[in-house]
């Protein structure tokens, strides 16, 4: 049907000029005359927001090597209904966030993207390594085979082969794995991903690795732990969907936010293997009781920054009935109410997260 197929050849060229509008173009073109990359293949994905292309490096002094191209669609619709993740960091409000500009926006998140990416893989969380950034487009290490192979997301991935007991015990691997870089990247990062799925993790040599980070927030923005409980759902439903006994949700966002458990992978793996042990050995009644706690707790007013953590009228009964591990931010109260930072803590919170002139120089070394 020739009709039909120049109608198609038509909205694949629209699809792709979307992209590569010309000076797009003339960014890839500096990429390849600089040897950033040495050539640019087929696309590996398209998305609302981005295409992202496989590439080829083949450097004089070195072994050649893949590339994943990010290339951020300049249209502006696609970023339409981002502004809620970007209001309230104060590392992109400096200048203002333009609204007006379509092609200011996209480099804002190209550029978050990449100081996010940096930040979690300085931290050791695996994740394609940022390696170039220009207007809309990121250059980051290719995350698959030798061959050009991109990995699976963690959504397309079977273990069906395994039998079906390994196949639990494989989930359940991951599903530890999972949580404790949501809590390196908490404690460590500072960040919260914000749009954690089956979607946005891959699997590669039998390790999760972390993408999609361009909207992910500072622990203190005014919404991040409203986006990690969404980010904890998400996670929750889909190892359930795959037969993991999975914690509840409220004790996994206090393990996240919250001090006990250490710092490093191991030490983490070990704190999540007990909160395994405590969860089985609840009566089946217990079980269903903090199912039902889990609905409550999505629902659930999240207070943001310690003048909401000190609304007495709301919090001062939970507390003077010895109730304070009901407290949903728990974490926060051991991490920040100790009498040394409590000064500090104050100052943070007034701010609530919007132009912090304190914090201007406060992201990372890049
Ligand atoms: P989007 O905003 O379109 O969701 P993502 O960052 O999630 O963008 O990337 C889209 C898809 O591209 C991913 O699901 C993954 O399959 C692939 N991809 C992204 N980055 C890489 C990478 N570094 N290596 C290999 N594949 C990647
Ligand atoms: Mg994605």
């Amino acid at each position: 049907n020739v009709g039909e197929s120049r109608k198609r050849d038509k909205s694949d060229r629209a699809t792709r000029e979307q992209v590569l509008d010309p000076r797009t173009r003339m960014i890839l073109y500096q990429l390849l005359n600089r040897d950033i990359i040495s050539e640019i293949n087929g696309v590996i994905s398209t998305g609302k927001e981005a295409n992202v292309y496989h590439a080829v490096v083949l450097p004089d002094d070195a072994l050649p090597a893949h590339r994943a191209v990010k290339v951020y669609k300049t249209a502006i619709l696609a970023f339409k209904d981002r502004s809620r993740y970007v209001n309230g960091d104060y590392r992109f409000n400096k200048g203002g966030y333009n609204k007006g500009n379509g092609r200011s926006i996209v480099q804002v998140w190209a550029e978050k993207e990449f100081r996010n990416l940096k930040r979690i893989h300085s931290i050791g969380i695996p994740c394609p390594e940022p390696l170039y950034l220009r207007q809309n487009v990121l250059v980051m290490g290719f995350v698959g085979d030798k061959k050009g192979h991109a990995a699976p997301r963690l959504r397309d991935v079977t273990f069906s082969a395994l039998g079906p007991e390994e196949e639990e015990q494989k989930y359940k691997d991951l599903y530890v794995q999972l949580l404790t870089y949501m809590r390196i990247m908490y404690h460590s990062c500072r960040l919260v991903h914000g749009d954690l799925s089956e979607y946005n993790v891959l699997y590669h040599e039998d390790k999760l690795i972390m993408i999609d980070v361009s909207q992910s927030v500072e622990h203190d923005h005014p919404r991040s732990l409203e986006f990690l409980r969404v980010d904890i759902k998400n996670v929750s439903d889909f190892f359930r969907s795959h037969n993991v006994e999975v914690l509840s949700e409220r004790n996994i966002f206090k393990f996240i936010t919250g001090e006990a458990g250490g710092k490093e992978s191991p030490e983490i793996a070990l704190s999540i293997e007990k909160m395994f042990q405590v969860r089985a050995a609840l009566t089946d009644d217990q079980q269903r009781a903090e199912n039902e706690d889990d609905e409550v707790f999505r629902s659930q007013y999240i207070p943001q920054n310690l003048n909401e953590v000190y609304d007495i009228e709301r919090d001062g009964e939970l507390l003077n009935s010895g109730k304070r591990g009901d407290l949903i931010y728990q974490g926060l109260l051991a991490d920040k109410l100790t009498p040394a930072s409590q000064n500090e803590s104050d100052a943070s919170a007034s701010g609530s997260g919007d132009e912090d002139s304190e914090h201007e120089n406060d992201d990372d070394a890049d």
